[in-house]
């Protein structure tokens, strides 16, 4: 039989060990104040387990003690909200959080005092307290997909598991009060809310890791000066898309690449070179769709993967050329001054019966090729091998690809020798 003494020790252990991971945490990472504020949570409900300790849970406290212990309790919660709040990035609101922590034990003393039946006092504690695990439950269920994490659904499970431990426990104090009576009656809860406890403080530990995991994974797929994806990050996007049950999705790719960049460099400094660049990316995505690609492809290159599902070779062209024009159109501010900036682009489309991007990649290389060697700032195509041609393809690769050179210009630009 569990007694009560040992399991009142367990959960003040379990949670002296979380109070001081978080500290150690926080002194680590000090920007990272919801570790702080979860170990105020916990060291409120420690502070109350202390000043419960001996006392038999089927007996009510008197209005003194009951405000503080139930104050502390609600302050745990309240706090355990802040906390996830400011995991989550969002502002916490201090002035209801005071509310709910004061509104957790105040009221139950002056009823007390009032002479009021201890069933509507313990109603007051429990339904506020219910109120603010309500709130930490809204909290999670209300991230953002691009934030949400697999491990916030065990805290999930934790705030759960102490709505409906507070939601009964209404119940129980009016429809079942001469079984709280009994000395058996504190072991149940006591129990559940070790559970519930662990859950959330480990479920916080994990949701911290595996977001600190996705912020790492993040920044090794993208390019620090843009922002876009680099070239992990372009394929780590395309094998997203793609699942053994839908194979890789046939799509375009544009190849665009600055003209006359290291000119550039060498008038406004490196700086201005880069300032064209995160210019540059930012035309890209104001051009392109939202489930489109764009990758920093190195340095003064950039490719873009358009999703589409046909052979149709119009809407890619229509696109570099929309993107042509919106880097030539209006000029790039560097160092203060007005820079006209061009850009040549090989376009080319994954044919249906090709496996991965990389034919299509080679193929819009050659077309960009082809657009530097007519004159820069123009939008040249190459088309996909003809299904025979694929078939050619497989045995001799290079016959086949060179075979299949029908890059058009696009962009009326007088022809030109190759620079
Ligand atoms: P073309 O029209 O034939 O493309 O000529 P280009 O000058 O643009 O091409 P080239 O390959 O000769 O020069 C590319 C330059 O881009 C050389 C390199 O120093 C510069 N570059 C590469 N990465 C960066 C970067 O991150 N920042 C800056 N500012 N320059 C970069
Ligand atoms: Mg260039
Ligand atoms: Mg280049």
């Amino acid at each position: 039989m569990l007694d009560l003494t040992t399991l009142q020790v367990a959960s003040i252990s379990s949670r002296l060990a979380f109070v001081m991971v978080f500290l150690v945490t926080l002194l680590r990472h000090p920007r990272e104040i919801y570790f702080g504020v979860w170990a105020s949570a916990l060291c409120s409900s420690l502070v109350a387990s202390f000043l419960m300790l001996g006392d038999p849970p089927s007996v009510p406290l008197n209005a003194a003690k009951g405000s503080v212990v139930y104050i502390l309790y609600g302050a745990s919660l309240a706090l355990s909200w802040v906390g996830l709040r400011l995991f989550y990035e969002r502002t916490p609101r201090i002035p209801l959080t005071i509310v709910l922590t004061l509104a957790s034990g105040l009221p139950y003393g002056v009823l007390q005092q009032a002479g009021a039946s201890m069933p509507w006092s313990l109603t007051t504690v429990f339904g506020c307290i219910a109120l603010s695990t309500a709130l930490c439950i809204l909290e999670i269920l209300r991230t953002p997909a691009s934030m949400r994490l697999w491990t916030q659904y065990v805290v999930l499970l934790g705030f759960s598991g102490y709505l409906c431990t507070f939601l009964l426990s209404i119940g129980a104090v009016h429809f079942a009060s001469e079984r709280l009576a009994s000395p058996e009656s504190g072991i149940y809860p006591l129990v559940f809310d070790l559970w519930c406890g662990v859950f959330i403080q480990v479920g916080y530990l994990a949701m911290v890791g595996e977001r600190a995991n996705l912020k790492i994974s993040r920044l090794a797929e993208t390019d620090p000066l843009t922002g876009l994806a680099n070239r992990r990050g372009l394929f780590a996007a395309i094998n997203r898309r793609a699942s053994p049950a839908s194979p890789p999705p046939r799509c375009a790719i544009l190849l665009a690449d600055i003209d006359h960049f290291k000119s550039l460099n060498d008038t406004y400094g490196h700086d201005g070179g880069d300032a064209v660049l995160i210019g540059f990316a930012e035309r890209l995505r104001n051009v392109v769709r939202k489930n489109d690609i764009i990758a920093r492809w190195g340095g003064e290159e950039f490719l873009i993967v358009l999703d589409q599902a046909t052979d149709d070779v119009d809407p890619a062209v229509a696109a570099a050329e929309r993107l042509r024009r919106a880097v030539a159109g209006q000029p790039f501010t560097v160092n203060g001054a007005a820079v006209t900036v061009t850009a040549s682009i090989g376009v080319s489309i994954v044919a249906a019966g090709e496996v991965g991007i990389e034919p299509a990649l080679a193929r819009a290389d050659a077309a960009l090729y082809a657009a530097k060697r007519d004159g820069r700032n123009r939008v040249c195509l190459e088309r996909p091998l003809s299904q025979p041609d694929i078939k050619a393809a497989r045995t001799e690769p290079l016959s086949g690809l060179r075979g299949a050179m029908d890059a058009i210009q696009i962009a009326g630009q007088p022809r030109s020798e190759p620079a």
